[in-house]
């Protein structure tokens, strides 16, 4: 069977294969396979320097100090670190969020109010961004943490996070970023952008799923509290073996999006274009999400008339989600849609197609024939 063109690379994006080349080394007998921790030989050592390395990498990419590099398992448990460390041991703590995080954020923070803290959810602007007077008009003596992602998942418009940070540094409260869908799209620099944590995902950057990191800064000192105990790993902030081979695939994967930041960006700004215009025939398509603070890669649309289960049913060629691939499991309407003002008909209207690295002119150009195509036979057996 040929396989669908990929345009869901918001979900997860394909190993880069000179990523995948590197992480075999770091397996086997004849490989760097020792355990980081090890302190008294060589097979130790040199897991070490590769974590180290690659942590580097990591760094790098988001102009961090590799000190402020915590490994985690992904970005749902760097958001789960972020926040739960950042309110633990804090009575009486408030947390500002948005309604349309990513799950890892919304749902922790859910389990947070259960536990008696006070969370204020922000109802983003029908662009999707939260602007700052948003969060300062939320803030209270009691707010500790203001948690929001820097580009949204489903529909990739970007917040104005340098703002945001600049006052909440003012009041000395915590801000936590999600980047995992800004990381490798768009330039992420902490030293610019006034955050105090930053989650990342490696496989959203062409990496391996199974790891990811969270940045604490270090200056001023950010004190959050471990989830994860035992070992007293990452400077006692995350205990557990590091994965070598994933910490080194994912470090490798970033040192790649930052050499190539500005060749992917161009390229998805280009594809982004081709895209659009090969569906400028079509009537009565609306696009989702802000049409200028974006990144070029998500794109979401909706086709008047036709209802986006029906559209992804008749367009089997494509690989595409109507939604966060967490949320795609039910019919629900996405909850983000909802959050920028969609009623749930123009909800279930909506695709996202995302594109990535491997995306080619041609798998675009078949892509917007489809979409013709299926669209237009949808509508006029209505
Ligand atoms: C994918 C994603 C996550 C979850 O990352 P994992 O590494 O899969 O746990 C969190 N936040 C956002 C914005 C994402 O896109």
């Amino acid at each position: 069977m040929k396989k669908p063109v990929y345009l869901d690379y918001a979900a997860t994006t394909p190993v880069d294969p000179l990523v995948a080349e590197e992480m075999v080394r770091y397996l086997t007998l004849d490989g760097v396979f020792g355990n980081p921790a090890s302190r008294s030989h060589a097979y130790g050592w040199q897991a070490e320097a590769a974590v180290e390395s690659a942590r580097k990498h990591v760094a790098g990419l988001i102009h961090a100090d590799p000190r402020e590099i915590v490994w985690t398992s992904g970005a749902t448990e760097s958001d789960n670190l972020a926040i739960k460390g950042a309110v633990a041991g804090k009575p009486g703590a408030h947390v500002i969020t948005s309604m349309i995080e990513h799950k890892a954020v919304l749902d922790t923070c859910k389990w947070l109010e259960s536990q008696g803290v006070e969370v204020t959810w922000l109802k983003p602007q029908p662009d999707g961004r939260i602007t700052p007077d948003q969060v300062e008009e939320a803030l209270r003596s009691e707010t500790v943490l203001v948690s929001l992602m820097m580009v949204n998942n489903e529909l990739g418009c970007i917040t104005d996070i340098g703002a945001i940070g600049g006052l909440l540094r003012e009041r000395g409260v915590l801000f936590h970023v999600d980047a995992a869908q800004a990381a490798g799209k768009m330039p992420v620099d902490v030293t610019a952008t006034p955050v105090d944590l930053l989650s990342l995902s490696s496989h959203k950057v062409y990496g391996p799923k199974g790891v990811g990191a969270l940045y604490v800064r270090r200056s001023p000192d950010v004190k959050i509290e471990a989830q994860i105990h035992g070992g007293g790993h990452e400077r006692g902030m995350r205990s557990g073996t590091l994965p070598t081979h994933q910490i080194v695939g994912m470090g490798s994967a970033f040192a790649r999006a930052q050499e190539l930041l500005d060749d992917d960006m161009a390229r998805l700004e280009a594809l982004r274009t081709r895209f659009l215009d090969g569906l400028s025939s079509l009537d009565g398509v609306s696009f989702n999400g802000s049409a200028e603070a974006r990144v070029p890669g998500i794109i979401n649309l909706s086709f008047a008339g036709v209802d986006a289960e029906s559209l992804m049913l008749g367009l089997r060629e494509l690989a595409v989600s109507s939604g966060s691939a967490c949320a795609s499991a039910t019919i629900e309407p996405s909850f983000v849609l909802r959050g920028i003002g969609l009623g749930d008909e123009e909800a279930h209207r909506a695709l996202r197609f995302s594109l990535g690295r491997f995306t080619s002119d041609e798998e675009v150009d078949f892509a917007t024939s489809q979409i013709i195509e299926v669209v237009g036979r949808l509508r006029s057996v209505r």
